[in-house]
């Protein structure tokens, strides 16, 4: 049965990465056209009844129903995947579909999986909440901390869960080093790497087994349509995650991979002018009044600044800051500004704020919260696209009221 986008005859593993993001995964339909195709279809005809039987024995490799695989989805999937350097890509309705499926496909009651502490809401949910319903044992560890991820795996597990830099304090996790020990209890490493995007960080060259995105976020870059993949090791796929999709349905919208298949062509291009612009913001952010301290991973004052230049090939689109006073200054702050919009989502083309405590982890115990340092005064800022002069006179303006 057709899964995938497996290119035969058509090997572009020889191009270089940005011509990948433009040309990768094309397979254009018999009217030639210049744009990849949108098929939206659920289903598929077949000449005969003999060629359905065949389908669904697995005798031919074709699509059968849009569940299990369609034309548009393999296109983005077979860019992503040849960008990434991965030996497989599925496209998931939205960044958490593909991280719910990235473990659940692979755990069993008695299983442990081991997480750090810094996750996205709804990552910490399915690890905190979801995970132990199911009778899978969840630890929790402080990710810059490799003796707590020893700790952690010394009794063995099933797989690792982890993202970096993490959502909204943009801690740094080592890949290299929590994969090497993951390894050696047996288990593999699945890493959330939306902050980062394809682009600065490609986290299989580190030892890492499986990469998780939410597409929603810099590969549709603009906002419009929710989407996630997860890529890793055909066997994973094979193993796990094939069945998983087929029997579950968490597949992505046609029309959402055509979207993400055009974000893909000005990623590279969108996430470098991202960079720029957030490292400038950081920058100026720390000579605003009532700027407590500012978090970016391109700048040398970062906790770990020597890693995150390791990993990553820049600092990504992401700022966090922290203002003295508490909620109320923030809120003020929040509501002062003109250009940059209040909201939760990030990797837009227009800049976006948020106040962490009180939105994306507002469901986190306040003890938990305080810990990763999400204090009521913690805002986080999603740099976007537009001229980073009138970015820095938002800031300045709502920060100086
Ligand atoms: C947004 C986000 C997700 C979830 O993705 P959705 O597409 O919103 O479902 C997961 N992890 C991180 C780090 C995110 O920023």
């Amino acid at each position: 049965m057709k899964e995938s986008n497996t290119m035969a005859g058509k090997d572009k593993s020889d191009l270089r990465p940005q011509t990948l993001l433009v040309r990768g995964g094309l397979e254009r339909s018999p009217y030639f056209e210049t744009s990849e195709a949108l098929y939206l279809t659920s289903g598929y005809v077949y000449e005969t009844a003999e060629e359905a039987e065949a389908a669904f024995k697995g005798d031919i490799d074709r699509y059968i129903y849009s569940r299990y695989a369609n034309p548009t989805v393999a296109m983005f999937e077979e860019r992503l995947r040849l960008f990434e350097g991965a030996e497989f890509c599925r496209g998931f309705a939205s960044g958490m579909a593909a991280v719910f499926a990235s473990i659940a496909c692979q755990v069993k009651a008695g299983d442990r999986v081991v997480a750090s502490r810094a996750l996205f809401g709804s990552c910490h949910y399915i690890i905190t909440e979801i995970l132990p319903r199911y009778g899978v044992e969840t630890v929790l560890v402080d990710g810059t901390n490799l003796e707590e991820w020893e700790a952690a795996l010394a009794p063995g597990a099933q797989c690792v869960f982890l993202e970096t830099p993490s959502n909204p304090t943009l801690e740094i996790i080592d890949l290299q080093a929590v994969s090497n020990l993951a390894h050696a209890a047996g288990a593999n490493v699945i890493v959330d790497n939306v902050f980062a995007t394809p682009v600065l960080q490609q986290p299989l060259e580190f030892g890492a087994d499986i990469v998780v995105y939410s597409t929603t976020k810099h590969i549709d870059g603009q906002g419009r349509c929710m989407g996630g993949a997860v890529l890793g090791p055909k066997s994973f796929n094979d193993d796990h995650l094939t069945q998983f999709i087929r029997h579950t349905g968490p597949s992505m919208s046609p029309f959402n991979a055509w979207v993400m298949l055009k974000g893909m062509e000005t990623l590279e291009l969108r996430v470098k002018r991202h960079c720029e612009s957030a490292k400038q913001v950081a920058l100026h952010l720390r000579t605003l009044p009532g700027v407590d301290r500012v978090i970016y991973p391109g700048l040398e004052d970062h906790p770990q600044a020597a890693l995150a230049q390791r990993q990553m090939k820049d600092g990504g689109s992401l700022v966090a800051f922290e203002l003295s006073g508490g909620k109320s200054v923030a809120f003020k702050a929040l509501n002062g500004m003109n250009l940059i919009d209040i909201s939760n989502n990030l990797g837009d083309s227009k800049s976006l704020i948020t106040h962490p405590s009180t939105t994306t982890h507002q469901r986190m115990p306040e003890e938990d919260r305080l810990h990763l340092g999400i204090t009521d005064g913690l805002l986080r800022l999603s740099v976007g696209l537009e001229d980073v002069e009138d970015l820095k006179d938002d800031l300045t303006r709502a920060l100086s009221d």
